[in-house]
């Protein structure tokens, strides 16, 4: 497996395939969410190329930035066993130079749910995606619907600048008990990862109630909240695929969302209907 620091030597690498390329960028830490893309675009490429890349610039002021867990061997261990060709590590400064031309993901989906409290978030994340696309060129990029929201940007933006990249969904991986993998699980104490069950369960109740027949959103909204009186629930919200708010379900075409903050950790999760 070859490891790349310096965009002009990956960008000559890339150059020097025959095939099709999968790509997979992290910000490392990796878990079985982010195996499960790997594996997905090894399965599914003749090469795959992933990016460990904390990018700064989707992160506010005062936020986890420089405590964002870092793992380098073991990410690079798991990249190796996986199959993974090449890994793409660049330098802040590589990526990033003093004047930058400003990218700024369309409002009224950007600044709700996630980017409420977070604004900006995701003008940095469509900024570094699209930064790493244009230097690795590849064929399929594979994002994970656990980040529904930045997923459903990143293909908006892939179609609306005419990005030639396939844009590929993957299932969110969960633990066995059903809370869903996140790189931020570490933070959670014994304590707070039993109280962090209370999101899932919250998913699962509200399917439950969908098999019985209720889609209207406020009443499922209301299940949920009531399982999860322990924890500091951001937000609970019901869209459609296009990230439209919506009042009753419509299946094949709804989208369950939800924000908590449990101790110190914030906790997104969702539930595709
Ligand atoms: P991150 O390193 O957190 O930026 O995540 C990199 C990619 O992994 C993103 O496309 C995420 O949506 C995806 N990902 C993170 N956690 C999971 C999960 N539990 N299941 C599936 N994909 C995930």
């Amino acid at each position: 497996m070859k490891i790349f620091n310096d965009i002009f030597k990956i960008i000559e690498y890339r150059k020097s395939l025959n095939g099709s390329i999968g790509f997979v960028p992290t910000m490392g830490a990796l878990h079985n969410g982010h195996l499960s893309l790997i594996q997905n675009s090894v399965k599914n490429n003749d090469f795959t190329i992933v990016s460990i890349f904390v990018n700064p610039t989707q992160f506010l002021p005062g936020e986890d930035l420089d405590k964002y867990p870092k793992r380098e061997t073991a990410d690079l261990k798991i990249c190796e066993f996986s199959g993974v060709d090449a890994v793409f590590m660049p330098k802040k400064s590589d990526i990033y130079s003093d004047e930058e031309p400003t990218i700024i993901a369309p409002a009224q989906k950007a600044y709700i749910l996630e980017g409420f409290e977070r604004p900006t978030h995701f003008d940095g994340v469509l900024t570094i995606v699209l930064k790493l696309l244009n230097i690795i060129s590849p064929t399929n990029a594979y994002f994970g619907k656990k980040d529904s929201q930045q997923l459903y940007l990143i293909k908006n933006m892939a179609q609306s600048f005419f990005l030639k990249t396939n844009i590929i969904p993957c299932e969110i991986v969960r633990e066995e008990d059903g809370l869903a993998l996140s790189s931020r699980n570490i933070y959670l104490d014994l304590e707070e990862r039993k109280k962090a069950l209370s999101i899932s369960k919250s998913l699962k109740l509200a399917s439950k109630a969908m098999m019985k027949g209720e889609f209207d959103c406020t009443s499922l909204k209301q299940i949920m909240s009531e399982t999860m009186q322990s924890i500091d629930v951001e937000y609970i919200e019901i869209v459609n695929r296009n990230f439209d708010k919506i009042d009753k379900i419509v299946l094949k075409n709804s989208i369950i969302l939800i924000a908590a903050k449990v101790g110190a950790t914030r906790l997104i999760d969702n539930l595709w209907i």
